[in-house]
């Protein structure tokens, strides 16, 4: 059996890392104007969709003290989002900013939330995400405090709307760390519970993600008092659980159980979500660094090596 080069690899994987940025740079996008997206009439009417949905979440004690974070995609590259240590109750249209997907603020008085780069992580990762809400709802927090994750089958509402809830690990709110926790969960799921923390949703509107809060929080609710009157609770039948997937397909909406192909988990998919950022910053004109490429050059390197191993 050969022996495998493991610098021979790197310097493979490394051209291939350069070659796949190069193409960006040359696919390069004409600059938006942020201020003129700042205050387009579309801006303005998401702003009060935002505004509006915030005050939904303080009145239904989703969101406690400054707790909580509203965001919506504008264009490929920006999104209009809640500032931090404000109460979603006292939310006014002028609160909010716009920060690109690397997280500048671009425009707008008051800083952005200090977890909008959960919200950029989502978007970064999903492109059919249009809206992020990350919020403490008691049930549904309780049951991510508990690390449990609610059982299935049991009501249509969620298992069409929201359907196989995940659950990420606990990690420091705020941090880039914190914001990857839901990576390998949010292509599937448009709800994961965060582990001591609280849950995130996206969806195509801010309007629509508030339903999946309160469509989650109120199964997780249901599950608590219909699981003190009999401890096993009565599932909806198979077949009437794939009527229920049919009529989700129809709605455009993920769930796991509607896909055919095996997703790519773990390292693999972290690998392909550090590609798309880079990717994302040289189409947006900025350089990465060189720490970053070696990184990723390092960590694919090692994927490859691993690969190789295996199947020599
Ligand atoms: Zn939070």
């Amino acid at each position: 059996m050969k022996k495998i080069d493991p610098s021979l690899v790197s310097t493979i994987v490394r051209r291939a890392v350069l070659d796949c940025l190069a193409a960006n740079r040359s696919s390069q996008m004409k600059p938006e104007e942020p201020l003129r997206i700042f205050t387009s009439p579309e801006a303005n009417a998401l702003k009060k969709e935002i505004v509006r949905v915030g005050r939904k979440l303080w009145e239904r004690q989703y969101v406690d003290g400054n707790g909580g974070n509203i965001s919506a995609r504008i264009s490929p590259h920006y999104v209009l989002c809640t500032p931090t240590l404000c109460s979603k109750g006292d939310l006014r249209v002028e609160d909010l900013s716009l920060v690109d997907l690397d997280n500048y603020q671009i425009c707008g008085d008051r800083p952005q939330t200090s977890e909008i780069l959960l919200h950029l992580e989502i978007y970064k990762a999903v492109p059919q995400a249009k809206a992020v809400i990350h919020c403490h709802p008691p049930y549904a927090t309780a049951h991510a405090v508990a690390g449990v994750v609610p059982p299935g089958n049991l009501i249509p509402e969620q298992e069409v709307f929201v359907g196989p809830v995940a659950l990420a690990p606990y990690e420091t709110p705020g941090t880039h760390a914190f914001a990857r926790t839901v990576l390998p969960y949010v292509k599937h799921h448009n709800t994961v519970l965060l582990a001591n923390h609280g849950i995130v949703c996206w969806a195509d509107t801010v309007t629509h993600a508030e339903w999946y809060v309160e469509v989650v929080d109120t199964y997780c609710k249901t599950i608590l008092i219909a699981s003190q009157l009999r401890p096993k609770l009565n599932e909806i039948p198979p077949d009437k659980i794939a009527d229920l997937l049919v009529l989700k397909k129809s709605l455009g909406l993920p769930d796991p159980r509607l896909e055919n192909d095996e997703a790519p988990t773990g390292e693999v998919e972290a690998l392909t979500h550090s590609m798309a950022e880079l990717q994302q910053k040289v189409s947006s004109g900025k350089r990465p660094g060189k720490y970053e490429i070696d990184e990723l050059v390092s960590r694919l390197s090692a994927e490859v090596l691993a690969f190789l191993s295996g199947a020599a």
